[in-house]
């Protein structure tokens, strides 16, 4: 339901869920957020509301300066904190709005391979699938590529990639995504009403675009693979 990405500086943590909170409107019914622990993946997730997701976090605190946040509308499984994003392998997390219509087809497809799946999300085939592409010696770029053309439906998706602290990559297939500009810093949100705090330069991916994010800006393809430009926009707090 909600997206929210941050390549930074600072703990990343409070600032997804900050940034989440802004997103709370669109309802949701689980919230969870997943960071980089001197490159390991670190993931808190909670039933319900934020404020849970919150408690969590002040128990067990992560401090990584990237990370990326979710809050859930259950789609494909229950609403319980097993089924909350980021779903994660030991390679990678992702967080997913819309819906990835042929996963049945493609979770079969890979537990014919013998991959033990942990949720009921159609989300898991999506950490699943380009983790597999790792294992066969792609790196984290070359392995989003190539899993993006076999997903169907409607989505949004964000990854983050353990032992990669320069990296997040955010896809867009009829779910809005918007890439945010700061200095030194780069985010991604499913709204720009999330972002506003964090930057005032943003810029809509289209429809089929998928994005890699350093430190330093974005690279946006499209579908095709070929690298395109999209427009800034500066977007006025509180407009
Ligand atoms: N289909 C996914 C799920 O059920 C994502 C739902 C959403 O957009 O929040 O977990």
């Amino acid at each position: 339901c909600g997206i929210v990405g941050i390549l930074g500086r600072q703990p990343a943590a409070p600032l997804v869920v900050d940034a989440l909170k802004r997103l709370e409107y669109r309802g949701y019914d689980s919230a969870g957020v997943a960071t980089l622990e001197n490159g390991r993946l670190e993931r808190r997730r909670a039933e319900g509301k934020l404020r849970n997701l919150e408690e969590k976090l002040a128990r067990s605190p992560l401090s990584g300066p990237i990370g990326i946040g979710h809050t859930r509308w259950a789609t494909h499984g229950r609403p319980n904190e097993t089924n909350a994003h980021p779903h994660a392998t030991d390679r990678l997390a992702v967080v997913h709005n819309g819906i990835i219509e042929n996963f049945r087809t493609l979770k079969e497809e890979l537990q014919a391979e013998g991959v033990v799946f942990e949720t009921e999300t159609d989300t898991e085939v999506v950490a699943q699938l380009v983790t597999r592409e790792m294992r066969a010696g792609r790196g984290p770029v070359d392995a989003v590529a190539a899993v993006l053309p076999r997903l169907r439906g409607a989505f949004a998706l964000a990854f983050l990639f353990a032992g990669e602290e320069d990296l997040l990559i955010g896809a867009r297939h009829g779910a809005p995504l918007a890439i945010g500009y700061g200095d030194g810093e780069m985010y991604l949100g499913s709204d720009a009403l999330a972002l506003a705090p964090l930057t005032d330069e943003i810029c809509y991916l289209e429809d089929g675009d998928w994005v890699v994010l350093s430190h330093q800006g974005a690279v946006i393809r499209d579908m095709s693979g070929k690298v395109v430009q999209r427009e800034r926009q500066r977007f006025a707090p509180g407009a």
